[in-house]
Protein backbone atom coordinates (compact mmCIF):
# COMPACT_ATOMS: atom_id res chain seq x y z
CA UNK A 1 0.00 0.00 0.00
CA UNK A 2 2.98 2.47 0.09
CA UNK A 3 2.85 5.12 -2.06
CA UNK A 4 -0.71 5.20 -2.56
CA UNK A 5 -1.94 9.07 -2.73
CA UNK A 6 -5.07 10.82 -0.57
CA UNK A 7 -6.59 13.69 -0.60
CA UNK A 8 -7.42 15.84 2.75
CA UNK A 9 -10.38 17.63 2.61
CA UNK A 10 -10.32 19.72 5.71
CA UNK A 11 -10.12 23.44 7.14
CA UNK A 12 -8.28 22.37 10.36
CA UNK A 13 -4.95 22.87 10.23
CA UNK A 14 -4.40 20.72 13.04
CA UNK A 15 -6.56 17.92 11.55
CA UNK A 16 -4.96 18.39 8.44
CA UNK A 17 -1.25 17.66 10.31
CA UNK A 18 -2.55 14.76 12.25
CA UNK A 19 -3.48 13.07 9.16
CA UNK A 20 -0.62 13.51 7.25
CA UNK A 21 1.82 12.74 10.05
CA UNK A 22 -0.15 9.22 10.93
CA UNK A 23 -0.69 8.44 7.17
CA UNK A 24 3.23 9.27 6.39
CA UNK A 25 3.78 6.85 8.81
CA UNK A 26 2.40 4.07 6.87
CA UNK A 27 4.37 5.51 3.65
CA UNK A 28 1.02 6.60 2.18
CA UNK A 29 1.09 10.17 0.58
CA UNK A 30 -1.26 13.01 1.63
CA UNK A 31 -2.54 16.07 -0.82
CA UNK A 32 -4.01 18.76 1.00
CA UNK A 33 -6.75 20.93 0.76
CA UNK A 34 -8.55 23.31 2.92
CA UNK A 35 -11.61 23.83 0.98
CA UNK A 36 -14.03 22.49 -1.39
CA UNK A 37 -12.97 24.60 -4.33
CA UNK A 38 -9.26 23.45 -3.76
CA UNK A 39 -10.01 20.43 -3.60
CA UNK A 40 -12.40 20.38 -6.81
CA UNK A 41 -8.95 21.99 -8.67
CA UNK A 42 -6.69 19.69 -7.28
CA UNK A 43 -8.86 16.72 -8.53
CA UNK A 44 -8.85 18.42 -12.00
CA UNK A 45 -4.93 17.11 -12.10
CA UNK A 46 -4.39 13.95 -9.64
CA UNK A 47 -6.24 11.24 -9.10
CA UNK A 48 -6.22 10.17 -5.49
CA UNK A 49 -6.79 6.34 -4.43
CA UNK A 50 -8.63 7.96 -1.48
CA UNK A 51 -10.49 11.30 -0.18
CA UNK A 52 -10.76 11.98 3.24
CA UNK A 53 -13.65 14.56 3.19
CA UNK A 54 -14.77 16.81 6.31
CA UNK A 55 -18.56 17.56 6.29
CA UNK A 56 -18.06 21.05 8.05
CA UNK A 57 -16.11 22.84 5.59
CA UNK A 58 -16.56 26.63 4.71
CA UNK A 59 -18.20 27.06 0.92
CA UNK A 60 -18.97 23.89 -0.29
CA UNK A 61 -20.16 21.18 2.29
CA UNK A 62 -18.61 17.73 2.16
CA UNK A 63 -21.95 16.46 1.29
CA UNK A 64 -22.40 18.64 -1.95
CA UNK A 65 -18.71 17.47 -2.43
CA UNK A 66 -19.21 14.22 -2.16
CA UNK A 67 -22.46 14.57 -4.45
CA UNK A 68 -20.82 16.32 -7.03
CA UNK A 69 -17.88 13.67 -7.12
CA UNK A 70 -20.31 10.79 -7.38
CA UNK A 71 -22.15 12.48 -10.41
CA UNK A 72 -18.95 13.04 -12.21
CA UNK A 73 -17.77 9.69 -14.19
CA UNK A 74 -13.56 10.28 -13.31
CA UNK A 75 -14.30 10.71 -9.74
CA UNK A 76 -16.78 8.39 -9.22
CA UNK A 77 -15.36 5.41 -8.33
CA UNK A 78 -12.88 7.42 -5.94
CA UNK A 79 -13.49 5.99 -2.46
CA UNK A 80 -14.52 8.89 -0.04
CA UNK A 81 -13.85 8.76 3.93
CA UNK A 82 -16.09 11.83 5.85
CA UNK A 83 -15.29 13.23 8.71
CA UNK A 84 -17.79 14.37 10.61
CA UNK A 85 -17.98 15.95 14.08
CA UNK A 86 -21.54 14.86 14.24
CA UNK A 87 -22.77 11.72 15.84
CA UNK A 88 -26.63 12.16 14.84
CA UNK A 89 -27.75 9.36 12.64
CA UNK A 90 -28.71 11.40 10.15
CA UNK A 91 -25.99 12.90 9.08
CA UNK A 92 -23.80 9.33 9.03
CA UNK A 93 -26.91 8.06 6.89
CA UNK A 94 -27.07 11.24 4.49
CA UNK A 95 -23.35 11.06 4.33
CA UNK A 96 -23.47 7.42 3.06
CA UNK A 97 -26.31 7.88 1.00
CA UNK A 98 -24.85 10.48 -0.68
CA UNK A 99 -22.31 8.28 -1.60
CA UNK A 100 -19.21 8.12 0.92
CA UNK A 101 -17.94 4.87 1.26
CA UNK A 102 -16.97 4.97 5.17
CA UNK A 103 -17.39 7.79 7.76
CA UNK A 104 -15.23 9.12 11.37
CA UNK A 105 -16.72 10.75 13.97
CA UNK A 106 -14.62 13.71 15.48
CA UNK A 107 -12.59 13.10 17.71
CA UNK A 108 -10.98 9.67 16.08
CA UNK A 109 -8.01 8.24 17.56
CA UNK A 110 -5.38 8.34 14.70
CA UNK A 111 -5.22 4.25 14.91
CA UNK A 112 -8.85 3.87 14.02
CA UNK A 113 -7.88 6.75 11.43
CA UNK A 114 -5.18 4.08 9.78
CA UNK A 115 -7.56 1.00 9.92
CA UNK A 116 -10.61 3.24 8.36
CA UNK A 117 -8.04 3.85 5.31
CA UNK A 118 -6.50 0.86 4.73
CA UNK A 119 -9.34 -1.26 5.19
CA UNK A 120 -10.73 1.04 2.23
CA UNK A 121 -7.84 0.89 0.21
CA UNK A 122 -7.48 -3.12 0.12
CA UNK A 123 -11.70 -2.89 -0.78
CA UNK A 124 -10.87 -0.52 -3.50
CA UNK A 125 -7.65 -2.79 -4.81
CA UNK A 126 -10.15 -5.97 -4.67
CA UNK A 127 -13.03 -4.12 -6.69
CA UNK A 128 -10.25 -2.80 -9.04
CA UNK A 129 -8.72 -6.68 -9.37
CA UNK A 130 -11.38 -8.19 -10.53
CA UNK A 131 -12.11 -7.63 -14.34
CA UNK A 132 -13.88 -4.32 -15.27
CA UNK A 133 -17.55 -5.32 -16.95
CA UNK A 134 -19.70 -2.12 -17.55
CA UNK A 135 -22.74 -3.78 -18.02
CA UNK A 136 -24.73 -6.27 -16.60
CA UNK A 137 -27.57 -7.71 -19.16
CA UNK A 138 -29.56 -10.99 -18.47
CA UNK A 139 -32.96 -11.78 -19.35
CA UNK A 140 -35.08 -8.25 -17.79
CA UNK A 141 -32.38 -6.63 -16.36
CA UNK A 142 -29.90 -4.59 -17.63
CA UNK A 143 -27.33 -2.41 -15.16
CA UNK A 144 -24.86 0.08 -16.66
CA UNK A 145 -21.86 -0.13 -14.19
CA UNK A 146 -20.16 3.62 -15.30
CA UNK A 147 -23.12 5.00 -15.77
CA UNK A 148 -25.26 3.89 -13.21
CA UNK A 149 -28.31 3.17 -15.36
CA UNK A 150 -31.05 0.73 -14.28
CA UNK A 151 -32.98 -0.91 -17.16
CA UNK A 152 -35.76 -3.56 -15.63
CA UNK A 153 -38.13 -5.36 -17.93
CA UNK A 154 -37.38 -2.69 -20.79
CA UNK A 155 -38.13 0.56 -18.32
CA UNK A 156 -35.68 2.69 -16.74
CA UNK A 157 -35.78 2.28 -12.78
CA UNK A 158 -34.51 5.47 -10.62
CA UNK A 159 -32.21 3.32 -7.48
CA UNK A 160 -30.68 5.47 -4.95
CA UNK A 161 -26.98 4.71 -5.13
CA UNK A 162 -27.40 2.20 -1.78
CA UNK A 163 -29.93 0.60 -4.19
CA UNK A 164 -27.46 0.51 -7.45
CA UNK A 165 -24.23 -1.27 -4.81
CA UNK A 166 -26.81 -3.79 -3.10
CA UNK A 167 -28.19 -4.98 -6.36
CA UNK A 168 -24.72 -4.41 -8.12
CA UNK A 169 -23.22 -6.86 -5.49
CA UNK A 170 -26.09 -9.07 -5.15
CA UNK A 171 -25.80 -9.45 -9.59
CA UNK A 172 -21.87 -10.16 -8.98
CA UNK A 173 -22.60 -12.91 -6.55
CA UNK A 174 -25.42 -14.74 -8.04
CA UNK A 175 -27.04 -17.82 -6.95
CA UNK A 176 -25.00 -17.57 -3.51
CA UNK A 177 -26.52 -16.81 -0.12
CA UNK A 178 -25.12 -13.18 1.18
CA UNK A 179 -25.44 -12.57 4.79
CA UNK A 180 -26.58 -9.06 6.19
CA UNK A 181 -23.01 -8.79 7.07
CA UNK A 182 -21.71 -9.31 3.98
CA UNK A 183 -23.72 -6.88 2.06
CA UNK A 184 -23.23 -4.80 4.54
CA UNK A 185 -19.58 -4.56 4.44
CA UNK A 186 -19.78 -4.64 0.91
CA UNK A 187 -22.45 -1.78 0.62
CA UNK A 188 -21.84 0.28 3.80
CA UNK A 189 -18.39 -0.47 3.66
CA UNK A 190 -17.96 -2.37 7.22
CA UNK A 191 -19.56 0.73 8.71
CA UNK A 192 -20.22 -0.74 12.51
CA UNK A 193 -22.74 1.81 12.99
CA UNK A 194 -24.87 0.00 10.69
CA UNK A 195 -27.57 -1.77 12.16
CA UNK A 196 -27.76 -5.18 9.97
CA UNK A 197 -31.85 -4.07 9.77
CA UNK A 198 -30.97 -0.71 7.62
CA UNK A 199 -29.88 -4.21 4.74
CA UNK A 200 -33.70 -5.37 5.41
CA UNK A 201 -35.28 -1.79 4.68
CA UNK A 202 -32.77 -0.91 1.73
CA UNK A 203 -33.61 -4.66 0.32
CA UNK A 204 -37.41 -3.68 0.57
CA UNK A 205 -37.01 -0.66 -1.36
CA UNK A 206 -35.08 -2.31 -4.08
CA UNK A 207 -37.44 -4.99 -4.22
CA UNK A 208 -40.06 -2.51 -4.74
CA UNK A 209 -37.88 -0.95 -7.75
CA UNK A 210 -37.20 -4.01 -9.62
CA UNK A 211 -39.66 -6.86 -8.68
CA UNK A 212 -42.60 -7.60 -10.27
CA UNK A 213 -44.75 -8.15 -7.38
CA UNK A 214 -42.22 -6.46 -4.51
CA UNK A 215 -44.47 -8.80 -1.87
CA UNK A 216 -43.88 -12.39 -3.60
CA UNK A 217 -40.36 -11.79 -4.76
CA UNK A 218 -38.80 -13.77 -7.28
CA UNK A 219 -35.11 -12.37 -8.29
CA UNK A 220 -34.09 -10.97 -4.80
CA UNK A 221 -34.41 -14.07 -2.59
CA UNK A 222 -34.61 -13.74 1.57
CA UNK A 223 -32.77 -17.10 3.03
CA UNK A 224 -34.49 -16.85 6.40
CA UNK A 225 -32.37 -16.25 9.56
CA UNK A 226 -29.20 -15.96 7.00
CA UNK A 227 -29.82 -13.30 4.61
CA UNK A 228 -30.27 -12.99 0.71
CA UNK A 229 -29.94 -14.47 -2.52
CA UNK A 230 -30.18 -13.18 -6.26
CA UNK A 231 -31.70 -15.99 -8.43
CA UNK A 232 -30.03 -15.47 -11.95
CA UNK A 233 -31.97 -17.97 -13.19
CA UNK A 234 -35.54 -16.53 -12.36
CA UNK A 235 -34.17 -12.96 -14.81
CA UNK A 236 -35.04 -14.99 -17.61
CA UNK A 237 -38.63 -15.80 -16.67
CA1 LIG B 1 -14.42 21.45 9.51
Amino acid sequence: MPGRKILVVEDEPDIRKLVHYNLAQERLQTIEAEDGEKALRILEREKPDLIILDLMLPGLSGLEICKRLRERPETTRIPILMLTAKASEADRVVGLEMGADDYLTKPFSPRELVARVKAILRRSDMQSASPIVEVYEKGGLKMNFATYEVTIRGKPARLTLKEFELLRFLVQNPNRVLTRDQLLDRVWGGDVFVDPRTVDVHIRRLRKAIEKNDRKPEWVLAVRGVGYKFDEKALEK
